[in-house]
């Protein structure tokens, strides 16, 4: 329902990221200087490249801003319009089936996203004839900070700042999870944020669509520890969206604590540290847990709950905040809020009215007030396919797959780019790899 407001209220971010501290570990946004006129030479073997006579522009890698799970981010600079963007290097795309159909996977996925919380492409660089084609590089917005740097900085997170952040994280899940995609990574250095306040989900080498099946197993080696979810600890074998709103009430409480809420050393410890907060859970959570887990739970002794400590995290614990946290870090993950109903709560009326009367794309000012979209927080159209999955059964088909894809991709659109292999970082950009490789990347990814 469209509705009028006063623009009375200032926006929430200022003074969240002042002056040039603005991303100091994230080395925002600089200027390069001018890209080198005129247009690139004949295509190099090791970098990107157009086929020949194909008019594209170089671009200038700057300097490397971020390592993914499964990729290298370098802010660069586009000639075509002098705009920063960032550009993701996915490497090592095609050393076998699994990392050939994981990369396609999340180069769809960045292709498919049209939301403002989520990350998505602007635009992929000209691959090269298809026997010199090992690379493929993304360009994506550029932001200045991520949720991690933001918590961990001395920059003041207030009781707003908190409100804004969360509603837009679960604004963006709910658009992924209406997509019937499950992020699997949700953590503080995947939540990117600019200097506005703005926050976008980033880093979808570990998403992948929902298995409606139950008996279909799927990998436990996902979501970084302090993050993952109870019934991933304890081994169940197939597990859904409810997985990342753990995450996210992960998230919530460092956010009002700003530190870690279970920081354990090992994925048994991991799950000690939640059941002393939540207590020992009753059975009847426990059925998709392998035998081992649930041994562990029934071998110690009972727990009684112990939420009330979650007042304690800060003084922006108050009691909605708090009921909304417990809504979101429960054991079982059937009786897990789920993300479209956590923005439902009370506690997000506040981050939903600022979000959408200043620093949203989707309502307008107009003089006599502000003019608000029908659908706040908007699902995706349709949902994700990867029905084309079961058809790729080699890398080499899954090489002429994803050339046609980026090729058809860039069709009628802008004049393509690639990088200049005459800059000064051109080296180091093509030498760097990912940080580190997942033990998932080797073994078959469910
Ligand atoms: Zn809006």
């Amino acid at each position: 329902m469209a509705y009028h407001a006063g623009t009375g209220r200032q926006p929430v971010c200022g003074g969240l990221f002042p002056g040039s501290d603005l991303g100091h570990k994230y080395f925002c946004a600089e200027p390069t200087g001018a890209a080198p006129a005129g247009l690139s030479a004949a295509p190099t073997s090791s970098g990107p490249a157009a086929p020949a006579g194909t008019p594209r522009h170089p671009m200038e890698p700057d300097r490397p801003i971020g390592y993914g799970a499964f990729g290298v981010v370098w802010s660069v600079t586009d000639p075509r319009d002098g705009r920063k963007v960032a550009l993701k290097k996915m490497p090592n795309v095609f050393q076998n089936l699994v990392s050939c159909k994981r990369v396609f996977r999340e180069l769809r996925m960045l292709c498919f996203f049209k939301h403002d919380n989520v990350l998505s492409a602007l635009d992929i660089l000209q691959p090269p004839q298809i026997d010199c084609f090992e690379e493929i590089y993304v360009i994506t917005e550029l932001m200045q900070s991520d949720l991690h740097k933001v918590i961990v900085s001395p920059q003041p997170l207030t009781t707003d700042h908190i409100k804004v952040f969360l509603y837009q994280i679960l604004r963006g899940l709910k658009y992924l999870h209406s997509a019937g995609i499950l992020h699997r990574d949700i953590k503080p250095g995947n939540l990117l944020v600019n200097s506005n306040c703005l926050l976008k989900i980033c880093d979808f080498g570990l998403a992948r669509v929902e298995e409606p099946d139950p008996s279909r197993h799927m990998t436990q080696e996902v979501v970084t520890q302090y993050y993952r979810a109870p019934e991933v600890l304890m081994g169940s074998r197939h597990y859904g969206a409810a997985i990342d709103v753990w995450s996210v009430g992960c998230i919530f409480a460092e956010m009002l604590g700003r530190r870690i809420l279970f920081q354990a050393q090992s994925p048994i410890q991991q799950l000690d540290l939640i059941t002393d907060l939540l207590g020992t859970p009753p059975l009847s959570a426990m059925v998709s847990a392998c035998e081992g887990a649930r041994a562990h739970i029934l071998r110690g002794p009972h727990k009684p709950p112990s939420l009330s400590v979650l007042y304690m995290l800060s003084e922006g614990a108050t009691h909605e905040a708090v009921h909304l946290l417990c809504r979101m870090l429960v054991f079982d993950p059937n009786k897990r809020i789920s993300g479209s109903d956590a923005l439902l709560h009370p506690y997000l009326d506040e981050g939903r009215l600022r979000y959408h009367t200043c620093m949203c794309q989707c309502c307008y000012s107009v003089p006599s007030g502000r003019v608000y979209t029908r659908d706040f927080e908007p699902e995706a159209e349709r949902p994700f396919s990867h029905s084309y999955e079961q058809s790729l059964l080699s890398v080499w088909q899954g090489k002429e797959l994803i050339h046609r894809f980026i090729t058809e991709h860039q069709q009628g659109k802008r004049v393509p780019l690639c990088i200049n292999p005459q800059s000064a970082a051109f080296k180091t950009f093509i030498r760097s790899t990912a940080w580190h490789s997942s033990k998932v990347s080797r073994k078959e990814e469910r």
